[in-house]
């Protein structure tokens, strides 16, 4: 095993890139420090000493769904209790009034659960109506399985849902969806949405079209190390062959309120370490990393600027998804907070739009 670390360190100082089973050496050793600063290493090769951040605000549609995946908190069926659905004029209130309390917003970063009754004209009139009103925000919006399940109600092609929503203001897309690309979870956790390969299939026909996407790993359920490799060798082959992918973002899965609870814990923060370091490491074509605060907490946050990452997401303003298993983050960090957070750790805070364009530099 040492001589195989040792091996990696070389490759890693001399920016070669790395195999699967060294991909599996790095999730087995249990050096943090040495994964750390491996990490670093590379993280300082690919985006220098930037820690991105921007101003963006949350919308969920609705919490129905029809997938009711067992990881997932935040989903529920249309007569339960906690169901709501937003009308567009809603969603529309909702982001006019975030633009006019924060004058820096750039970005509405909107997802939702697969509503078994709304037709894809509903989802093209929110994203026609928000960029009219509100021309000077960005919308990124809805995951490969939102996709997947547009395309299967409207029985139009992924290409042609895509083109139509880009048409009415989409800008770029989230990574979220991709949970993990492993056949054998789907079946257990989400047998009733889009898998690895229909989610790639979007990622790839997005970037073709011009729309940038993110990329997330869902961890810390039932997945094993060499299902987390693979998922993230499956991205970096991606982005080989597209370059599209903008952040990979390693999502740890939060149990409270699934149908895991009680049967799962939440993984450690070493683990989060861990997994963002292993990310930097084998994602060698994927220039940012995210440190999503909201999931991972500040201090881990904080934490992870140490271990490769270089983007810590945004305001955010009201999550619902997360809280809605249990993570215990504040609901929305200003943008001297995030700041103050990025400052602490000796790395200079950027803020940035949603393709990474450099509004300004906070030296
Ligand atoms: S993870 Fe997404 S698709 Fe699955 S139940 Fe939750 S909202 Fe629905």
């Amino acid at each position: 095993m040492k001589t195989l670390l040792y091996a990696i360190e070389v490759k890693i100082r001399n920016g070669e890139r790395l195999s699967r089973e060294e991909g599996l050496a790095l999730m087995q050793t249990n050096d943090l420090a040495w994964l750390g600063f491996m990490a670093d290493i590379a993280r300082k090769r690919l985006s220098g000493d930037y820690v991105y951040f921007n101003v963006n605000r949350h919308i969920n549609l609705t919490n129905v769904c029809t997938a009711r995946c067992k990881f997932c908190a935040f989903g529920c069926d249309a007569g339960s209790p906690e169901a709501y659905a937003m009308t567009a004029r809603q969603a529309l209130d909702i982001a006019r009034a975030a633009a006019a309390a924060d004058p820096d917003l750039r970005e509405l970063h909107i997802v939702s659960g697969l509503h078994p009754e709304w037709p894809f004209e509903y989802y093209l009139e929110i994203i026609r109506s928000l960029k009219t009103e509100l021309p000077h925000l960005h919308i990124k919006a809805f995951t490969g399985v939102e996709i997947c399940h547009f395309a299967k109600i409207s029985g139009k092609s992924i290409f042609q849902v895509l083109t139509e929503l880009k048409q009415a203001g989409l800008g770029s897309m989230p990574g979220g969806g991709a949970e993990i690309f492993s056949e054998r979870i789907r079946q257990q956790l989400f047998p009733n949405k889009a898998g690895a390969e229909d989610w790639l299939k979007v990622a790839r026909t997005a970037h073709s079209l011009g729309l940038p996407t993110n990329a997330s790993m869902l961890y810390g359920h039932i997945e094993t190390a060499e299902e987390r490799i693979d998922h993230l060798l499956k991205l970096r082959s991606l982005q080989d062959e597209t370059g599209g992918i903008q952040t990979f973002i390693g999502l740890p899965f939060h149990p409270a309120n699934t149908g895991l609870a009680g049967k799962i814990s939440r993984v450690s923060a070493w683990e989060d370490l861990r997994m963002i370091a292993v990310a930097r490491l084998m994602l060698d074509n994927i220039k940012n990393i995210k440190a999503y605060w909201v999931m991972l907490t500040v201090p881990v946050a904080q934490l992870a600027l140490g271990f490769g990452a270089n983007d810590v997401d945004g305001t955010v303003s009201e999550e619902k998804i997360s809280h809605a298993a249990g993570s215990k983050t504040a609901l929305g960090l200003n943008k001297v907070n995030l700041i103050d957070l990025i400052l602490s750790t000796g790395r200079v805070p950027v803020e940035r739009d949603s393709t990474y364009n450099v509004i300004r530099v906070y030296a």
